[in-house]
């Protein structure tokens, strides 16, 4: 990555883009290649934030079920929805390709593990209902079958759908950015935007952006910040709930045991809300994450979930109780109230997050659908415009508050569920 020191900013934009992970990246790529001055304003470095720190799992669907997205937003919307995550892993491997980045994207298709028999006996259904409703191959894959996926005996079951891929996160941020300057954008890193004021004296650039490094004037200004969003954002902090998300790794594992582990080298998450999700990384890592915690990162936050990580994994996998830890890390996600990705425009603003852990691919599609949209042309994008919700009550102003009492009540509806 080339060295970005803070240098003077430029007086007028067409777009500034806060926030250099997947979303802003990408937008600043679109932007740049269709002719605009863009530059991407980030806190710290680029990639800092989740995007440099998640599973590398480009997932298809959403977080919600099937059934429910139909429930929420009728068949014809749920479906657009639904392509639209097909079509952002696309995305993802199109840029890849044509960037030449050395990520290890690897169509190796994820596996869903169900925790409880209720839970496997939910899957032919939503197989049914994608294949029917979205035209999507899932495959359920019986108990007795599943060590040809899995090395582990706990699960009733699982789904695989081939489509999806894995791959190096931090390397993948740091090759989108690379293809953001590349296309002509400039990337500002130690520089936080603390304060975004419209004035209409300054004829169509018509924002002011302060940040910590001076002040600049831009047309539009794109907001990418996700579980990041602050206090310089005030009327989408209060739509965002920033939850921590926490990785383990071993050492670098047998051959013959990594195998073992995860024949297919599949990207694999539980059934459950509390989940695990985990893969081998391509240097044969066990890589075990999880929502140990429901605060965001912190030495303690990270230090307690390492522990629990840990313990989740053996009981996956008791064949690693002896394998050394050598990594430990956590990031923020961005959950909206509904679970869903939202995009559009809030206070003249434009904005895309809400990817609820599930950004990798949708986050990297929004930034270039929401460019594409600034560029002018017609929004073809299906989570523009659709409800967003903020807390009931309005009890909700950007601070967490409730987390423990959320963390304790998904605990119960694992055990009742
Ligand atoms: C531990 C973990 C594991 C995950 N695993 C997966 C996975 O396997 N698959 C998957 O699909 N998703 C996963 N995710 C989610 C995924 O990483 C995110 O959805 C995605 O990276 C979001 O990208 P982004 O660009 O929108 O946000 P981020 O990458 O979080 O970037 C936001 C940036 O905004 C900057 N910023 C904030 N405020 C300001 C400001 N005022 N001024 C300037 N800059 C600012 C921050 O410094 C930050 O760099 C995971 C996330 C975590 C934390």
């Amino acid at each position: 990555m080339p060295a970005t020191e803070p240098r003077p900013l430029p007086g007028r934009l067409d777009v500034a883009v806060i926030g250099g992970g997947f979303t802003g990246l990408s937008a600043a790529r679109t932007l740049a290649k269709r002719g605009a001055k863009v530059a991407v304003l980030e806190g710290e470095t680029i990639g800092w934030g989740a995007s440099s720190r998640n599973g590398g799992m480009v997932l298809t669907g959403m977080k919600l079920a099937a059934n429910k997205l139909i429930s929420m937003y009728g068949r014809e919307l749920a479906q657009r929805m639904y392509a639209a995550s097909l079509a952002s892993i696309d995305c993802v491997e199109q840029i890849v390709c044509e960037e030449g980045i050395d990520c290890n994207f690897a169509r190796c298709g994820h596996l869903e593990v169900a925790c409880k028999q209720k839970h496997f006996d939910g899957y032919a259904r939503q197989a049914e209902i994608i294949a029917g409703e979205f035209n999507h191959m899932l495959r359920v894959v019986q108990r007795n079958e599943l060590s040809a996926e899995i090395g582990s005996s706990m699960y009733y079951g699982g789904m695989v759908d081939e489509l999806s891929a894995g791959l190096n996160p931090a390397r993948y941020v740091a090759g989108l950015g690379c293809a953001a300057i590349k296309a002509g954008a400039e990337i500002f890193e130690h520089t936080r935007v603390e304060k975004i004021e419209r004035e209409s004296s300054q004829g169509d650039a018509r924002w002011n952006v302060t940040t910590s490094h001076g002040s600049l004037w831009a047309r539009e200004v794109f907001v990418a910040t996700s579980g990041y969003t602050g206090a310089a954002m005030p009327a989408l902090r209060k739509k965002i709930v920033p939850i921590g998300s926490f990785i383990i790794t071993t050492e670098i594992l047998p051959e013959k045991l990594a195998w073992e582990l995860s024949p297919r080298h599949r990207m694999i998450y539980d059934s459950k809300n509390y989940l695990y999700y985990y893969r081998l990384t391509p240097d044969r890592r066990m890589l075990f994450g999880g929502r140990a915690a429901f605060f965001p990162e912190n030495e303690r936050t990270v230090r307690r979930s390492a522990e629990i990580l840990r313990r989740g994994m053996i009981e996956v996998y008791p064949q690693l109780r002896d394998a050394k830890g050598e990594y430990v890390w956590g990031g923020t996600l961005d959950f909206a109230f509904d679970i869903m990705p939202h995009a559009g425009q809030i206070d003249g603003m434009y904005y895309a997050l809400g990817y609820a852990g599930h950004g990798v691919a949708m986050a990297t599609y929004q930034g270039q659908k929401m460019a594409e949209f600034i560029a002018g042309d017609k929004p073809d994008n299906p989570f523009v415009g659709i409800a967003f919700p903020s807390a009931p009550l309005g009890l909700y102003n950007g601070t967490p508050w409730f987390l423990p009492f959320a963390g304790a009540w998904y605990k119960f509806l694992d055990w009742v569920s």
